[in-house]
């Protein structure tokens, strides 16, 4: 029996009804309704933020918060599922996901009081309420202990003044979960558009995510209610927390990235006749060909076990860290290579390749660049800290 080019150890078949479900209704959207934009949403530099509802209904939003708050209940194994079928169409649109479920509602999930779940988790899964989480600041993003914006306690207000980069949906947000240094350690806030004294800029000029909207975040002596504040995380761990939610599922989405590249690879090498032969007759197109399919099955083997873990209450975010180091580094050469096989036609957005390419220089630099997860699985090896 032939084996499913892009699932050669059938993983598929370790899923439960509800995880191929969700796969399966996930992969639909994607090729009815993203592939067909998404080349010219990427050429227009524009999100294509008339998916948004779609996206909220399909249940994408939040998805492993409990049902109480609007959101899906699904397991993690299922919010891999999400993102790798999501990131087959966009790594833009996995992004979007992304920060809405994992960097915005799940800090207000694990460390907002009831009355901040009730007040904004069922807008945010029904799409109603857009938000973004600013942590990155311009003078250096791995390192975001030195953290320089700051939150000073004024009677029952807080007030923020600092800024904040490269922030994902920054101008499409409703609201912000913004990280600031305090007199007692690093907190949460939520930050609402038209406060005033906060403004977002877009950054302009991106040769990659140019389906996602990235901003600057400036606050100005913004005053905002204690009422906004998580009051359940202080320090570093707060932030950090999150980035370990986001990048579980930033792990899984450059499979769906590679997968779309070998895809338009396979078949257009089938169809190229140089040389009085198809280009995947050649042994060299098909030992290159051979060793994507080898490094997708192994980054899937490696994601499915990583989301069981996290299933079961047993993820480390070392695991994390090596998950996605990587599955983004399988993916962007994976991507280079099948932009290269494709030659010339390659360089358009026509095909897929380049733009899965240049859109993975991003997943491959933010939730911690891949210098930064080496270094956190060469720790982990050797007892020594060397950031
Ligand atoms: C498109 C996009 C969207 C983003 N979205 C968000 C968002 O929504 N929210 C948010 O808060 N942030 C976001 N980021 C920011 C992202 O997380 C940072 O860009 C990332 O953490 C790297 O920080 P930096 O850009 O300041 O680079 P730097 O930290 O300045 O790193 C520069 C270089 O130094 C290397 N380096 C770092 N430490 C060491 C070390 N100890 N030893 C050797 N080399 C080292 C890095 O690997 C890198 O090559 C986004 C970034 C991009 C590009």
């Amino acid at each position: 029996m032939a084996l499913h080019p892009y699932d050669l150890y059938d993983v598929r078949s370790q899923l439960s009804e509800e995880e191929r479900a969700v796969q399966d209704a996930v992969a639909r959207f994607t090729d009815e309704r993203v592939l067909p934009i998404i080349g010219d949403a990427f050429d227009q530099g524009r999100f294509p933020k008339e998916l948004v509802g779609e996206i909220a209904e399909l249940g994408l939003l939040g998805a492993t918060l409990p049902e109480d708050y609007g959101c899906a209940g699904l397991n993690a194994v299922s919010y891999g599922l999400i993102c790798q079928e999501l990131e087959r169409g966009d790594s833009g649109l996995r992004s979007f996901v992304s920060v809405q479920s994992s960097l915005c509602m799940y800090p207000i999930h694990a460390y907002g009081s009831e009355e901040q779940r009730r007040r904004w988790l069922p807008d945010m899964a029904a799409g109603k309420v857009i938000g973004c989480f600013g942590l990155t600041e311009p003078h250096g993003g791995s390192d975001p202990a030195n953290m320089k914006t700051f939150a000073k306690k004024d009677g029952g207000d807080w007030v923020i003044n600092g800024g904040k980069m490269w922030i994902t949906n920054g101008n499409l947000a409703d609201i912000a979960v913004v990280w600031a240094q305090t007199d007692e350690g690093i907190q949460g806030f939520v930050v609402e558009k038209g406060m005033p004294g906060f403004a977002a800029q877009e950054i302009k000029h991106k040769m990659s995510l140019r389906a996602s909207v990235t901003s600057a975040l400036f606050f100005d002596n913004v005053r905002v209610p204690e009422a906004n504040r998580l009051p359940n995380v202080k320090g570093l761990k707060g932030p950090l927390g999150c980035l370990t939610q986001a990048r579980y599922g930033i792990a899984w989405g450059p499979i769906g990235a590679a997968i779309a590249c070998l895809d338009e690879a396979l078949n257009y090498s089938k169809e190229r006749m140089l040389f009085g032969r198809p280009v995947a007759a050649t042994q060299s197109a098909q030992i290159k060909l051979a060793d994507m399919a080898r490094r997708i099955t192994l980054a899937q083997l490696l994601s499915l076990q990583l989301g069981r873990l996290k299933d079961a209450g047993k993820m480390q975010p070392q695991q994390v860290s090596l998950a996605k180091w990587n599955n983004c580094r399988m993916a962007i050469d994976i991507a280079r290579e099948c932009r290269d096989l494709l030659g010339g036609a390659g360089i358009t957005t026509e095909h897929a390749a380049i733009r899965h390419a240049l859109n993975l220089e991003s997943v491959i630099t933010y939730e911690g660049t891949e210098t930064v997860h080496q270094l956190v699985i060469g720790r982990e090896l050797t007892g020594i800290n060397a950031f």
